[in-house]
């Protein structure tokens, strides 16, 4: 196996890190270097930014690359992570048919490097392969509640689809590979603009305007801040060989997101009001993980709640806005 899959890595241990300059995908960069890693970061700054890896480009380990996971690629790497895609409800639907290329050719030519290598792959799933769940938390085992024709579909079935390449790409070429399914995480580096919720309601109670509530806000959300997150996802790959998921990598602690909404009020001490609009359709009303599978097998567990990573959020922001870096 991969001299990068113990704790550290090893010196010249190559790791690409595919959506490298998004949020996500800019820790976990920086995480890898810290290990010990030489960092490819592939993007091709459709979300991402190169502000968020920016202190990263002198580092003599890391090394950026423009380029579009939906085209092949050939270079030598150990360890694949594959994040590219975007994230946000907003982004996603701005072109639906560039999302589904994102996740389903994007894997398919990640799984093509990675079989070429054979070497270890991770893919950046998601809670939403659940959809709109009847099961409460939801386990890995549940099959899902996905509408396969609505606006959301081109992420919520693309990255079903890649789900299925990278388990028919382990059963067919014995690749070995690691799916993590992402609950909704959020800290610094989400883009002002990104559309989520956690950065669009910091945004707007810092700057005195109204929170955009969507639907009566009775809809809930399970938050993770982003230390935990990429603490699991590093765990993950460096799991045994015979642990491939998919994991449910996300913190329990559930919000209705008007709570969240009040929250983040009370936190920014902001006098905004709520604004409340129309439920955008297929919005699931429920998420929560069930995390007993990556307590198990991977000795992991969220550390941070909601309040300590929010006021580190806001602070992020409130720094950002402060330089008119928008
Ligand atoms: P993000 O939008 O900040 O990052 C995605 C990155 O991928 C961006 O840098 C973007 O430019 C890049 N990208 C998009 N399409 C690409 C393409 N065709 N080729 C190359 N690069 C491309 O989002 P994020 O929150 O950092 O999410 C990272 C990954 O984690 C995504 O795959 C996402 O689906 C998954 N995920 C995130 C969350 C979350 O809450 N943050 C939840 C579930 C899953
Ligand atoms: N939401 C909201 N106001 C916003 C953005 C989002 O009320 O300005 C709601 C959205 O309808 C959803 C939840 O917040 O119920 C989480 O939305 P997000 O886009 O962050 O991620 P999702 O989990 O829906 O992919």
């Amino acid at each position: 196996m991969t001299s990068a899959a113990g704790r550290g890595y090893h010196a010249r241990s190559r790791v690409l890190v595919t959506g490298g300059a998004g949020f996500l995908g800019s820790h976990l960069c920086e995480k890898l270097l810290e290990a010990g890693a030489d960092v490819i970061c592939l993007d091709n700054f459709f979300t991402g930014t190169k502000d968020n890896i920016r202190h990263l480009l002198d580092h003599s380990s890391f090394e950026l690359l423009r380029h579009d996971v939906t085209f092949p690629l050939y270079v030598e790497v150990d360890q694949i992570f594959n994040l590219a895609c975007p994230a946000s409800p907003v982004h996603y639907q701005s072109d639906p048919v560039q999302t589904t290329k994102t996740s389903v050719h994007g894997a398919i030519n990640m799984l093509g490097l990675a079989k070429r290598l054979r070497c270890r792959i991770l893919q950046a799933s998601t809670s939403e392969v659940y959809g709109d769940p009847e099961l409460h938390p939801q386990p890995e085992s549940y099959w899902g509640r996905v509408n396969p024709i609505g606006p959301r579909s081109c992420y919520d079935e693309g990255k079903r689809c890649a789900e299925t390449l990278f388990f028919d790409y382990h059963r067919q070429h014995a690749l070995p590979i690691k799916v993590a399914r992402i609950f909704n995480t959020y800290g610094p580096r989400m883009h002002p603009s990104d559309g989520r919720v956690v950065s669009n309601f910091v945004v707007q109670a810092l700057r005195g305007k109204p929170l955009t509530l969507f639907g009566d806000g009775s809809q809930t959300r399970s938050f993770c801040y982003v230390d935990d997150l990429i603490d699991g996802l590093l765990r993950l790959m460096r799991s045994d060989d015979t642990f491939v998921g998919p994991v449910n990598i996300g913190n329990p602690g559930e919000f209705t997101v008007r709570e969240l909404a009040e929250l983040v009020i009370e936190l920014t001490g902001s006098s905004s009001q709520i604004e409340y609009h129309p439920l955008p359709q297929d919005d699931p009303t429920q998420r929560q993980p069930n995390i007993e599978l990556a307590e198990q097998a991977l000795d992991w567990r969220p550390r941070v709640e909601l309040r300590e990573g929010l006021s580190r959020t806001i602070e992020y922001f409130d720094q950002l806005l402060g330089q008119g870096d928008e």
